[in-house]
């Protein structure tokens, strides 16, 4: 399988060539080739466990590492020593919720993190080059990818969030992580301010030939592939519980890399019905799939602060596809996007923008009496991102919108994560977590940058001189 830019200004790469790169050179995302129809091998593969059906999706991908690095590196990952369930499904009433949040930092950012680290030393271990992770992040991203490089040698990672704009747990999950090669740096502004910066140094390709720079946010395909195989797992076992012979998935929405591996996972021939797509106020997702028009507006601060994003960094993967993989095309709306701030493309005849998507959004009254109402009648406990999906779906059972298959809403986060959203919404405090109270009371180390990107860059090259 090769790689090539939806821009259209890459030589086709491999697989490891093009994780290394993280955001394609010409500015543009890494997609594969082709996508590989894997419908006639689904009934060999329900029966597998996670590790096997990772190896099974990934080998498709990742056709540069042999087999046998690949199974070590998913056993490796996915297998006794990843801490918990990686993927469950549970009912919730109405609902099904595939829990991602069982990894080391409670959010489905894990599934994929831990995976990626240890593809980057298997790289690495066999290239003797050393690499410098560059991320941003509006909470979760940050503490996934600090668990998943921490300690790791030849890499260094170089956090960037929003000061002051992610929840105390989120900050300490990051910043109580000592080891040497983790730096945390607080920028002065917001998550897109850190987005700004991270894409400004990583698209000045001298600076990132020298710093070695490389990514973990969703922009970095190894990110989406590890993703898709969570959606193999929660089909096959959702059909095995209920008798049905295709799912819906509901997917709470921020950067479009969530819902973009459901997506690749429906066209390697997975049954999916339908993916509903969640938003919270920051709707700017929802507003495309409607109208077909994607602009930003201003950013509402809300209780789901991952999904507080305007725009998609994974959106102009699933747009390149929408236009008929025509670079040239995509180039121009990315221009226009960048120029104006708004982009559209002509939906149907009917009006549909894409049949295999619908779209909704969610206030942040709706998520909390969500929350308060799954607590009480079902006895399950949301954190705000997963209620943020379960209210969009519960409307659209409740509507008797699409009656049919059985919805699985994508639980990204664990509720003790976001003990205050709990609260407003229950009056009670979320049980206990010991990996949450453990970080109360650790040492911390931080710096505090002023939003340019000239800061981040002289702070990188005094980190490694
Ligand atoms: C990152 C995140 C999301 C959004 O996922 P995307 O892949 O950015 O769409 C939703 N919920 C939680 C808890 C997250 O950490």
């Amino acid at each position: 399988m090769r790689y090539v830019s939806t821009r259209g200004g890459v030589a086709p790469i491999a697989f490891q060539p093009a994780v290394l790169m993280g955001l394609a050179d010409d500015g543009g995302l890494l997609i594969p080739e082709s996508i590989p129809d894997v419908s006639d091998r689904l009934d060999d593969w329900r029966a597998l466990d996670y590790p096997a059906l990772a190896f099974e999706v990934m080998r498709l991908y990742a056709t540069d590492v042999p087999d046998e690095g690949l199974r070590t590196l998913v056993e490796a990952t996915y297998g006794a020593s990843y801490g918990g369930p990686v993927a469950p499904t549970v009912q919730a009433g109405p609902l099904h919720v595939l829990e991602l949040f069982h990894g080391p930092t409670l959010a489905f950012k894990d599934v994929a993190l831990q995976f990626l680290g240890n593809l980057f030393s298997h790289i690495l271990g066999r290239t003797g080059r050393r690499l410098n992770i560059l991320c941003a992040t509006s909470g979760d991203t940050g503490s996934a990818a600090i668990y998943g490089c921490r300690g790791r040698p030849g890499i260094d990672i170089f956090i960037l969030h929003p000061h002051g704009r992610v929840s105390p747990i989120q900050e300490r999950q990051m910043t109580t992580v000592l080891d040497e090669n983790v730096h945390n740096i607080a920028i002065e502004g917001i998550f897109d301010d850190c987005q700004a910066i991270v894409k400004t140094l990583a698209s000045d390709l001298e600076f990132k030939a020298a710093a070695s720079l490389g990514a973990v946010n969703s922009i970095n395909w190894a990110r989406v592939l590890a993703q898709i195989v969570y959606y193999f797992r929660a089909c096959f076992d959702t059909c095995a519980a209920t008798g049905a012979d295709r799912v819906r998935f509901c997917v709470p929405t921020g950067n479009f890399g969530d819902i973009l591996a459901a997506w690749y996972a429906l066209r390697m021939g997975l049954p999916i019905e339908r993916l509903i797509l969640a938003t919270n106020e920051n709707d700017i997702l929802a507003g495309f799939f409607r109208t077909g028009r994607y602009e930003r507006g201003a950013l509402h601060r809300t209780l789901a602060p991952a999904m507080d994003i305007q725009v998609s960094s994974n959106f102009e993967r699933y747009l390149y596809h929408r236009v008929g993989r025509d670079a040239g095309r995509l180039r121009t709306l990315m221009q226009e996007f960048a120029r104006s701030g708004a982009l559209a493309i002509d939906p149907g005849p009917d009006g549909v923008v894409d049949a295999e998507f619908v779209a909704d959004s969610c206030t942040m009254d709706d998520c909390l009496d969500t929350i308060r109402r799954w607590h009480r009648d079902h006895g399950y406990l949301l954190d705000p991102h997963t209620a943020v999906g379960v209210a969009v779906a519960a409307r659209r059972i409740a509507a008797r919108q699409d009656a049919g298959s059985p919805i699985v809403c994508v639980g990204t986060a664990h509720p003790a994560k976001f003990p205050d959203a709990i609260r407003r919404a229950t009056g009670r405090d979320p049980a206990p977590h010991p990996a949450i109270d453990a970080l109360m009371d650790r040492p911390t180390r931080c710096a505090v940058l002023p939003n340019d990107p000239e800061a981040v860059r002289r702070a990188i090259l005094s980190a490694l001189a």
